[in-house]
């Protein structure tokens, strides 16, 4: 009794089977089951405001801007003008402010699932979105991901995969060989993807993980470089993923990934140009699971 009254003002965050942490809830903003998922947003006086989806944090204030620049710029700044964007997921705008950011970028199809996390997320989180749900350039459309690259209005340079982890609710599908077959179908010849392939610490060899994306991944693309980034909201080291056709990431010289970012003005907390050469620079581990994978696959 006395241990259920202390936690219920704590959100219970299960990194692993034996791995819990707890966040403390000090003003529950937002709660509601939509048709899709649950969704909670709350205040914690160390990592500002958090969004919860399904019992997953999708994000905290604290440390946001990290994952969200990870997962757009290296793919944005490997492409020499990327114009088209799709964002699969994303409800919170945060990977939508840094694709904006881009002013080659004059077109963004935002395509979460759930009307209802876009709408909490605006009119909520506005330090996250930074004013990007308002942009002309923007599209929105409330579908499935996979429906949505069935037939895409044109194809992108850019499709950057942000979805919730597929343990449970409506992203299951989208780690998968149909669906990353459809967005190589949606990429133009020189376009790239980016996606977040979960942690590279807990579970990353079982299940929808990060060898499991990388196999279907390579089985379809002649590129595809993993990275991690320390997320510390997320309790782990993170991969995530870029694919092409054609352009690889690690084939673009610091110089020119100098000169696009002073050419399209980019401000970043986390990304630089030295950065994006050592994202890609793995620790053995990783490597070497890589390398059964890709064996495997
Ligand atoms: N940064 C995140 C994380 O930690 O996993 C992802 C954040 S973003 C809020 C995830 C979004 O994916 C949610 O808003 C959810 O509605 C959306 N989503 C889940 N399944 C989807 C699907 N099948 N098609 C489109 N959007 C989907």
């Amino acid at each position: 009794m006395k241990e259920g009254l202390l936690l219920k003002d704590w959100h219970i965050d299960k990194v692993s089977e034996a791995y819990l942490r707890l966040l403390k809830i000090d003003a529950l903003l937002y709660s509601r089951k939509t048709d899709y998922q649950m969704v909670k947003i709350f205040k914690n006086e160390t990592l500002g405001k958090v969004l919860v989806i399904d019992d997953d944090i999708q994000l905290v204030e604290m440390d946001e801007w990290v994952y969200h620049e990870a997962l757009v710029h290296p793919a944005l700044f490997t492409h020499p003008k990327p114009s088209r964007i799709a964002i699969i997921g994303g409800g919170d705008g945060g990977a939508l402010r840094e694709a904006l950011k881009h002013p080659c970028v004059k077109e963004v199809f935002l395509v979460d699932i759930d009307r209802e996390v876009v709408e909490a997320c605006r009119r909520l989180l506005p330090e996250v979105h930074g004013g990007s749900f308002d942009d002309p350039r923007v599209k929105f459309l409330h579908l499935d991901g996979r429906l949505f690259l069935e037939d895409p209005p044109r194809k992108f340079h850019g499709i950057l995969i942000d979805l919730t982890e597929p343990t449970r609710g409506p992203s299951k599908e989208l780690y998968s060989k149909p669906f990353y077959e459809l967005a190589k179908r949606s990429l133009t010849d020189d376009g790239v993807i980016s996606l977040q392939a979960g942690s590279a610490m807990f579970h990353w060899k079982e299940g929808p993980s990060p060898i499991l994306c990388y196999s279907i991944l390579t089985s379809l693309f002649p590129i595809v470089r993993p990275y991690l980034v320390g997320i510390p909201s997320f309790g782990s080291l993170w991969c995530f993923l870029m694919a092409s056709k054609r352009l690889d990431p690690l084939k673009v010289s610091r110089r020119a990934l100098v000169k696009r970012m002073m050419e399209r003005g980019i401000k970043t907390r986390y990304y630089t140009p030295e950065l994006h050469r050592a994202l890609f620079t793995l620790p053995r581990f990783f490597l070497e699971g890589f390398e059964i994978a890709k064996k495997n696959s």
